[in-house]
């Protein structure tokens, strides 16, 4: 009973965040014929979304592939991730119902196709602050281009995004990262507020975590899903022992209100908004399944008699899948080999 109380919290968080919704649009989020606002609770349909305020300047766009956080105010949008290319025109409606003003910068937090599909059509209808990126130069022909918004991640994402000369890139080059970074963070002042980016390894080397500080909130990108075990990509150089790592700094930052629930509010990759409670039982989990795998690997166990042992039996039922793209299967082997590195 205590274990599901973050949940229960979480979900009340939610249902409180969505009634303070009604200020701040009387639309319903585009793509839906139907008159939804206040948000409804359940998940949108297929080739709908669903736009939900998170807390101050944030609001987070869901149903367009992996979540989309968005940030308004007076100077602009920022996004964190743009979701599936194919969402783009509905993601772009939605924005438009948040705020008019022009998208400034997209922060990407990893290079999976939900989170960036949409970057080279929606990068496309920004445009940056030239005074504010007195070196910025555009992409390979080395322009300034100010007509596109600036898109901002680690340098290692990029790499693996754009692919080696002569092999097609995963996304079309308008919607590359052209504001990199290569340190511990990168920091912006952006609509009167502190916005910023750490570089956070998890499923990949080259993640991102973006921290509003007067709204008081985190985008995490898939340093946590709550749809499913967290996809490991160890060729992409995820590990598991820096998504434990990376847990434990996201718990530093989140401070909870009374009672442990909301406070700093987290919007994950994948699924509602988080509290710190949230994180806590995530990285509990993360913390558990890896202490598992490493005991059974110290004994010599192969990874067929490590998935046997379902290191995973006490989430499996919340985060567990036996079918589709990521299961609980392709996650205990992702551990293991990630332990084995
Ligand atoms: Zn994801």
């Amino acid at each position: 009973m205590v274990r599901r109380l973050p949940l229960v919290l979480a979900a009340v968080t939610c249902l409180v965040l969505a009634r303070a919704g009604e200020v701040v649009s009387t639309q319903a989020p585009a793509g839906d014929s139907q008159t939804v606002w206040p948000p409804r609770l359940t998940a949108p349909a297929a080739g709908d979304v669903q736009v939900l305020p998170v807390q101050g300047s944030v609001y987070m766009i869901v149903g367009a592939g992996a979540n989309i956080t968005v940030h308004a105010g007076s100077e602009g949008i920022l996004l964190v991730d743009t979701g599936l290319a194919s969402m783009s025109d509905t993601v772009l409606a939605a924005m438009k119902t948040i705020s008019t003003r022009p998208l400034r910068y997209i922060v990407n937090t990893t290079e999976f196709e939900d989170h960036v599909g949409g970057n080279a059509a929606i990068a496309d209808t920004g445009e940056i602050i030239p005074f504010r990126e007195p070196n910025y130069t555009a992409g390979p022909q080395g322009a300034l281009d100010t007509t596109k918004a600036s898109v901002i991640s680690y340098y290692t994402m990029f790499h693996r995004l754009a692919g080696p000369t002569g092999r097609t890139p995963k996304i079309p080059e308008l919607g590359w990262p052209d504001n990199t970074y290569s340190i511990d963070q990168k920091r912006l002042y952006f609509n009167n507020e502190a916005v910023v980016i750490m570089h956070r390894p998890s499923n990949t080397d080259g993640n991102s975590i973006v921290f509003f500080r007067k709204s008081d909130v985190v985008s995490v990108g898939d340093l946590i899903d709550l749809t499913s075990y967290p996809v490991i990509d160890v060729s992409a150089g995820g590990s598991l022992d820096e998504f434990v790592e990376s847990l434990n700094r996201l718990i530093d930052i989140a401070v909870p209100a009374a009672n442990a629930a909301g406070g700093t509010l987290i919007v994950p990759g994948h699924g509602r908004i988080a509290d710190h409670a949230e994180v806590v039982y995530y990285r509990d989990m993360m913390t558990i399944v890896r202490d598992r795998v490493q005991d059974l690997t110290k004994k010599g166990m192969t990874l067929a008699q490590v998935k046997a042992a379902r290191p995973t039996r006490d989430w499996d039922r919340r985060y567990g899948r036996t079918t589709g793209p990521w299961t609980t299967e392709m996650f205990v082997e992702a551990v293991y080999q990630s332990l084995k590195k």
